[in-house]
């Protein structure tokens, strides 16, 4: 999506250990009108596809699920990172391993939002190693809900997830693929 990686090279800034910086339109200060057009070309592109739900993980899944939810004109789940679990029969969980913050979260959706009748498109910031995905699909997969689809805003293809996902079947439409990136040479995009 040309405008995504337009703006990724105008505002992205790459740090060491593989972390692409997107505070001032993505994870931070939001811009809306950006995450609007990536709702309509996520539409655009799950058309034939009958969703009912989106999923996505707090924090920064919120926003643009939210946004995307309105052009497809369905609510927005939104997985809980919590560091103490009840242990009730109210809950799907999962652990989660956090590519940038090194560590292992448990993640919760509470079983009266999500069940075997949902269609649901997962919806995400970035892909990198697929772990948070992963956990989403496993809850997904507990609640007897069917996938229909996963929308990534920005996917480092040099990482493993996206293929890890893709060789499992499910349908994945990432809006930028980053193929590398460096601090001096800049981000190359997959074509
Ligand atoms: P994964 O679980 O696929 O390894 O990483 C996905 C999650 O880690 C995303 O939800 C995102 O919050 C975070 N993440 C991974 N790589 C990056 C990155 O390069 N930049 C930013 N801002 N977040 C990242």
């Amino acid at each position: 999506m040309k405008i995504l990686e337009d703006r990724i090279r105008r505002d992205g800034i790459v740090r060491e250990g593989n972390v692409l910086k997107v505070d001032s339109f993505l994870n931070h200060r939001m811009d809306v009108e950006l995450f609007r057009e990536m709702g309509r070309e996520w539409k655009r592109l799950f058309a034939d596809r009958p969703v009912n739900k989106i999923l996505t993980i707090e924090a920064s899944g919120i926003g643009i699920a939210a946004v995307a939810a309105l052009e497809f004109g369905v609510p927005v789940v939104f997985a809980k990172k919590s560091k103490s679990i009840n242990l009730d029969q109210d809950n799907y969980v999962t652990q989660i391993e956090s590519f940038t913050h090194h560590r292992t979260y448990d993640v919760i959706v509470s079983r009266k939002f999500l069940g075997p009748e949902d269609h649901v498109l997962i919806i995400d910031d970035f892909l990198a190693n697929g772990c948070a995905l992963q956990g989403l699909l496993q809850i997904t997969k507990e609640a007897g809900a069917t996938v229909e689809g996963i929308g990534i805003a920005i996917e480092k293809g040099f990482q493993p997830g996206g293929r890890l996902i893709r060789e499992q079947g499910f349908r994945l439409e990432s809006l930028a693929i980053v193929e590398s990136m460096d601090p001096e040479t800049g981000i190359v995009f997959r074509e």
